[in-house]
């Protein structure tokens, strides 16, 4: 007789593009994962249909009660969002949905791992799959994303708009910490932190000192200071020389993507918007967006969707089944099944089911 298994309730939100073809690829990865690895829980999904389709069709993206409704998940799971129609612009359909979830939820965290996958290489020659394997922090709550600002004279010669950056004590305090226990729980110990704090004066120079105030604490870890613009070439002509990364909003909305291509696609990058408190229900995406030139053909690379998926797996204490599911993936980039961004010539259902072959076999 089988234990009484746990029942994870997670809220997924598919959103749009290729958003809707991932997130189905994960939900079959983790029912498999659920009944093949002899676990003691199961996956009971709630799909919310907040897109911009719905927004086109009804006028909202969420209910106003949305955030108390996702309040009563174990997690979120989260595709994409953004779609080229003049009439939802991306700083519409961004602050209707993906922004108010972390902002309203606490996810002041955002993690996002890069590293090679087996059988995958990074378009820089210099790279071979040991020498890249970072994690980048991405503050999350506030910072150049912080929804500050308006625009005075909109319409006439005159027009002139403010996008206030707010940095606050509390909010790098927060960020700092985790970033640091992160570094700790690395093997090298290294935190790079970056900032632009010889050109903007005032919230880049506190978040500097905000730093050194908290690397007092961690005299184990070994810090280095970097300005963002000379960060992006360290990372490309210097992989090895990095590990654990603190960023701002922005500066690692920036870098991760570079991270990610610099592993070998946009596709694999997975990301964690963490409540490190707990409160609040995490939320777990890819860091690639809707894709619109390739949505509804069916060839999305789902890596990053399963990456996504273990990193839930993991925060909801399953850290077996979660090694399990990123081995099952990494057999299936190593034995070359791989969709075209990759190199490889399947789509996204092959690479779906040679992944839930594979989790038969990894436990
Ligand atoms: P967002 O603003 O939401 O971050 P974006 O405009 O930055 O979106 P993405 O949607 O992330 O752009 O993708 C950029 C390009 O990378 C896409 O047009 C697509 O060609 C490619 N791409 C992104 N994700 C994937 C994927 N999962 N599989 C294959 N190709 C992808
Ligand atoms: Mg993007």
């Amino acid at each position: 007789i089988r234990e009484q298994s746990r029942i994870y309730r997670i809220a997924s939100i598919p959103g749009d593009g290729i958003g809707v073809d991932i997130t189905n690829a994960a939900e079959q990865v983790l029912h498999k994962l659920s009944s093949a690895s002899g676990s003691t829980f199961e996956f009971a999904f709630h799909t919310f249909d907040w897109s911009s389709r719905n927004y086109l069709e009804r006028g909202w993206y969420m209910p106003p009660d949305g955030i108390e409704q996702l309040k009563r998940f174990d997690a979120i799971y989260f595709g994409a969002v953004g779609w080229p129609d003049p009439d939802v612009p991306d700083h519409i359909s961004l602050w209707s949905l993906i922004l108010p979830i972390r902002k309203h939820l606490s996810q002041y965290v955002n993690v996002r791992p890069t590293r090679i996958l087996p059988g995958t290489t990074s378009p820089l020659s210099n790279c071979p799959p040991s020498s890249l394997d970072w994690v980048i922090i991405r503050e999350n709550s506030e910072g150049e994303y912080s929804g500050q600002g308006g625009i005075s004279h909109e319409d006439t010669p005159y027009a002139t708009a403010t996008e206030v950056s707010i940095f606050t004590q509390v909010g790098i305090e927060r960020i700092m910490r985790f970033a640091f226990e992160t570094a700790k729980s690395r093997p090298r110990k290294k935190l790079t932190m970056v900032t632009k704090s010889n050109a903007q004066r005032h919230g880049m120079v506190l978040w500097d000192k905000v730093f050194y105030q908290v690397a007092e604490e961690y005299p184990e870890i070994e810090i280095d200071k970097m300005l963002v613009d000379a960060m992006t070439v360290r990372m490309v002509l210097n992989p090895k020389s990095l590990d654990t990364i603190v960023a701002t909003n922005l500066h690692a909305d920036i870098l991760s993507d570079l991270a990610a291509a610099l592993s070998g696609s946009i596709g694999i990058a997975p990301s964690s918007n963490l409540d490190p408190t707990r409160q609040n229900p995490s939320m777990f995406e890819p860091i690639h967006g809707s894709a619109p030139d390739i949505a509804g053909k069916g060839v999305a690379n789902p890596v990053g969707a399963f990456w996504s998926a273990a990193e839930m797996v993991r925060w909801l204490g399953e850290e077996k089944a979660a090694d399990g599911l990123m081995k099952a993936v990494e057999n299936v980039t190593a034995n070359g099944i791989k969709t075209k961004d990759l190199g490889g010539d399947r789509n996204t259902q092959e690479v779906t089911d040679a992944v839930c072959a594979e989790l038969e076999s990894v436990f």
